[in-house]
């Protein structure tokens, strides 16, 4: 297979790849995953002696502001799923792009031979 041909290819399976994520309509987070302990602010809580309450929560930064959801413990496993989707559909993107900066380039290249 020359070289080219090749590379289109793997750039179709790219987006296949990030179309099948996609369609698959299951969700996809952006941010991390991080543990917490924190004090609910009720005087009378445990937490006001030092018992923290902890859990897991999304944390993601909004237009240079971080916004947290905390996640009730079953729902853990199904953020970092979405995570892990929101991740792989970012370098699909960044694979895809780069593979057609490279043909733009030899397209007008090419075009100013003429
Ligand atoms: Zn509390």
């Amino acid at each position: 297979m020359a070289p080219s041909a090749k590379e289109s290819t793997a750039t179709r399976r790219g987006h296949l790849k990030a179309i099948e994520i996609i369609q698959s309509g299951q969700p996809v987070y952006r941010g991390s995953l991080i543990r917490y302990s924190r004090r609910c602010g009720s005087p009378r809580c445990k937490c006001a002696q030092g018992q923290l309450h902890q859990g897991w929560a999304l944390s993601v930064s909004v237009k240079g502001k971080t916004q947290v959801v905390y996640i009730p413990d079953e729902l853990r496993r199904e953020v970092a799923a979405g995570l892990r989707r929101h991740e792989e559909l970012s370098k699909l993107i960044e694979r895809i792009s780069k593979a057609d900066a490279k043909k733009l380039r030899t397209r007008a290249r090419r075009n100013k031979k003429r």
